[in-house]
């Protein structure tokens, strides 16, 4: 299919900033989506999305509190604008969306996938956790040719899917990898990619702008790191991965979990597990991106956060796979597609009901939002539907403009009139309550709950199991 290579995704500009707007407007109708999928799953009650307490290894207590009101001040706006729209949709003063903090908080604690992953965890001995993280996150053999031995990725964000069996048997591990793709990739759909002299790309990569293929996280030098630290880059040709052509690809990452789940589905039987590993990533939650696929196939996410997904991406191909010795239930190509298709389904609802909300409610949209928001409505209803992937793609697109998913919401959402009860600045969505001269919201009595010891020690790579 050919692809979208105007200079913003839906048309409204030609400069970053339009492209930043939109973006934010497709990220909110998709966050909105979910939140009214969750309350129609839990009979009306409201979803909790979480966050993870500073654990920055260059600040100071005093510096870590700061930071983690700033983001709970950020989250609570965003719950309140959020249920506005959400509770004016179902004609009711309950549901929407609530936060909490991430939880299980330590090396070799893990995301599940399921509500039966809950049972299934909880068989899982602490210790037998902690020995896997060490494994994981400790370089057990050297880089070679650029490329760590062990398939692991390490580095910043890092998390290492796990496929336990129904017999309780770990039987594959996959991390999050690195894919080029462009109009020949099967089942791509139409992407966007904005042309060299687009100036999102100049914003984007300021060091990079004549040299990054458009998706790229952090810069052209970055992706040495990234390959030292372990991840790994499709597709392959010969066992090397294949330069990024800038003309023609964009890039994507597709996170262990979305990995597991696929595989899950080939086996036909147990459930996907995310373990964060490495010495820069610690908090327990799913991305929004892999939350949605999750949703869409029937495993709810155990703690989801609203931190980034820069340039998340579905799987398109097995080349990287790594099977566990289960036979097929189905080729690993059919449980793709499925997987897939289920997700292209549930981001085509998400989208539609988002806007829909969105619309119904114009003085809670950013007035400098409208346009984007008037333009992406016009879209989806002349071009989406359940089978096709115009919703999907068009929050693919939005994720490769790399920003927080809390500021997307922030940005594309205002205070309105006509605030529902709770739905202003002061009610606590952590809490539950009303705050007051007398009761104080969480985002101003809180404390960060690490010592600088154990920041320190968080960021301190394990022993390796095999001495060197
Ligand atoms: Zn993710």
């Amino acid at each position: 299919m050919v692809w979208n290579i105007g200079k913003s995704i839906l048309g409204t500009g030609d400069t970053r900033v339009d492209v930043e707007r939109e973006a934010d407007v497709i990220f909110a109708a998709a966050f909105i989506g979910a939140t009214l999928f969750q309350n129609d799953r839990k009979g009306g009650r409201a979803w909790r999305v979480d966050m993870e307490p500073n654990s920055d290894i260059d600040k100071n207590l005093d510096a870590r509190t700061a930071d983690d009101r700033a983001s709970m001040r950020g989250l609570n706006d965003a719950c309140s604008k959020v249920n506005q729209l959400v509770r004016t949709q179902l004609a009711r003063d309950e549901g929407g969306v609530v936060w909490g903090l991430t939880p299980t908080f330590g090396r070799g604690g893990m995301i599940q996938a399921g509500e039966g992953a809950q049972r299934e965890y909880a068989k899982v001995n602490p210790t037998y956790a902690k020995t896997a993280f060490s494994y994981l996150s400790a370089a057990q053999r050297a880089a070679k040719d650029g490329q760590r031995a062990d398939e692991m990725y390490i580095g910043r964000g890092a998390y290492c899917g796990l496929v336990v069996d129904d017999d309780g048997n770990a039987v594959s591990a996959m991390s999050t990898i690195r894919t080029t793709l462009n109009e020949n990739t099967p089942d791509i759909g139409e992407r966007w990619r904005p042309p060299a002299d687009a100036d999102v790309r100049a914003a984007q990569y300021p060091r990079d702008k004549d040299d990054a293929t458009w998706g790229l996280i952090g810069g052209v030098a970055l992706q040495d790191i990234l390959a030292q630290q372990g991840m790994r880059f499709y597709p392959q040709s010969g066992g090397m991965p294949v330069s990024p052509n800038k003309h023609t690809d964009i890039v994507g990452y597709t996170h262990g979990m979305i990995r597991c789940i696929c595989e899950t589905v080939r086996i036909g039987q147990g459930t996907a597990f995310e373990m964060s590993i490495g010495v820069d990533t610690f908090k327990l939650a799913s991305c929004m991106s892999c939350s949605s696929f999750m949703m869409a196939n029937g495993v709810d996410a155990s703690s989801t956060h609203l931190g980034r997904g820069e340039s998340w991406s579905p799987y398109y191909g097995s080349q990287s796979h790594n099977p566990s010795y289960h036979a097929d239930k189905m080729s690993i190509d059919d449980a793709i597609r499925h997987c897939n298709s289920r997700y292209t389904a549930f981001m085509h609802q998400c989208l539609r009901n988002g806007v829909a909300a969105m619309a119904n409610q114009p003085s809670w949209v950013n007035e400098k939002h409208r346009g984007a928001l008037a333009k992406l409505e016009l879209i989806l209803a002349q071009r989406s539907t359940a089978q096709n992937t115009v919703a999907r793609d068009l929050f693919l697109d939005a994720m490769t403009y790399h920003k927080s998913d809390l500021l997307r919401l922030n940005s594309a959402l205002v205070y309105g009139s006509g605030a529902r009860p709770s739905c202003d600045a002061s009610y606590d969505w952590c809490q539950n309550r009303s705050t007051g001269p007398d009761i104080k919201g969480t985002w101003e009595s809180w404390v960060n709950p690490h010592t600088d010891e154990e920041v320190r020690a968080l960021h301190t790579p394990p022993d390796p199991l095999l001495k060197q």
